[in-house]
């Protein structure tokens, strides 16, 4: 079986608490072999440190996401930048970073992105970012103070939009979205761009696929989502996920374990 890398999801969440073993095991049976777990805000980072240390598969990622504002402060910058300078295994990416037009204190929110923009430039190390009706606003911000790579979150936009971050050296998150076929401008946008330029995510525990709303979601989805993105972009299953999980690798420079069965290079 094809190996699959889920780019975001939040196993550190207290949804988890009670049966994270159990949701690992479903995810293992659809493939799943890695999932990037991007932090959220200063409180959170020691949780999710240790839980790295518990799941070999797991990766992470260190930031103040917009959802949180009223947390963070300007301070932390200097507790992530403490953070970043010493190397940590498995330590992969800055985020979950951004701007999000539903969450309070807009001003806050542009400056602790900026700066986390620049760390990640700093660092050289990609950025997860997330973006609620945020995507004009975003795209010159990255441009001008952010690394090289990145992701965009749960991508949700024109063609256009989305080819904008792919011409940045950017990736596309494809997850639940895809699902709802009321999405159409996504969904044609996902099927047109550059298939280098896609991973999977599930978002868990939000972003429910479609079915299956109201519940908590779990990485195990992801299959659902994969089975969209084969008859949205026409390759055979095979192909399409062999791709994806290098796709992934490469967004992280994470390197392709051998027992995958793929070249690396
Ligand atoms: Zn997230």
């Amino acid at each position: 079986m094809s190996r699959l890398y889920d780019t975001h999801c939040h196993l550190d969440f207290q949804a988890f608490d009670d049966d994270r073993e159990q949701v690992l095991e479903n995810a293992k049976e659809v493939g799943l072999g890695r999932f990037m777990v991007p932090g959220v805000s200063a409180e959170q980072w020691p949780r999710l440190q240790q839980l790295v240390e518990q799941f070999a598969s797991w990766r992470f990622a260190l930031g103040l996401h917009p959802w949180f504002i009223e947390k963070h402060s300007l301070n932390q910058i200097d507790e992530l930048e403490q953070a970043l300078d010493k190397p940590k295994e498995r330590l992969l990416a800055v985020g979950e970073i951004g701007l999000d037009a539903t969450c309070e204190n807009s001003e806050l929110q542009r400056k602790l992105f900026i700066e986390q923009l620049k760390l990640a430039r700093q660092y050289r190390l990609p950025a997860i970012i997330h973006h609620r009706k945020t995507l004009e606003t975003t795209h010159p911000l990255v441009k001008q103070h952010g690394p090289d790579s990145g992701v965009i979150h749960a991508f949700s936009g024109s063609y256009e939009q989305a080819m904008k971050f792919v011409d940045c050296g950017y990736k596309l998150g494809v997850g639940g979205v895809i699902t709802y076929t009321r999405a159409k401008k996504t969904r044609e946008a996902i099927a047109k761009v550059p298939v280098s330029a896609l991973v999977l995510e599930t978002d868990s525990p939000d972003m429910p696929v479609c079915g299956y709303q109201g519940q908590r979601n779990e990485p195990a989805r992801i299959a659902k989502v994969l089975d969209v993105l084969v008859e949205l972009r026409d390759m055979s299953k095979e192909s399409l996920s062999d791709t994806l999980w290098q796709n992934s690798c490469e967004l992280f420079s994470d390197v392709p374990s051998a027992s995958s069965g793929h070249v690396s290079g």
